[in-house]
């Protein structure tokens, strides 16, 4: 797929208008359209890159800072106890859009949702 027609550059460079839950310089989050959870949420670079292969290393400190910050955020709802972390690399892993995104999927009891059937 090109970069051009790429459904995640179009919402960071806000072709497509969303709601952001976090914005800084290089990355975004904002909430998944087909939430498996309530609040999953999906944080993405500013900039396309595929997966985490292509995703510069220099990036990863400030993804963990941007995962306690979701966190901080989601945590304002008392019912959720914790999160799991998603990410997909290749179709074969279940990649479905073609840049880099991280899945935030917030956890509350009783929630019903299982990662390893
Ligand atoms: P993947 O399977 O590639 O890891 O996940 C892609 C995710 O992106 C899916 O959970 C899907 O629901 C979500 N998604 C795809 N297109 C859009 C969109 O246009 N807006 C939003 N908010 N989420 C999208
Ligand atoms: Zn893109």
């Amino acid at each position: 797929m090109k970069k051009k027609d790429c459904i995640f550059c179009k919402i960071t460079n806000k072709e497509i208008p969303k709601d952001f839950i976090y914005e800084n310089d290089n990355f975004v989050a904002f909430l998944d359209d087909n939430p498996r959870v309530k609040g999953h949420t999906l944080i993405i670079p500013k900039k396309h890159y595929v997966n985490s292969f292509d995703l510069p290393s220099s990036l990863g400190v400030e993804l963990l800072d941007i995962i306690k910050r979701v966190a901080e955020i989601q945590y304002k709802d008392k019912k959720i106890g914790g999160f799991n972390l998603l990410q997909n690399n290749f179709p074969v892993a279940g990649q479905v859009v073609m840049h880099f995104h991280l899945h935030f999927l917030p956890r509350r009891e009783g929630d019903g949702f299982t990662f390893f059937k």
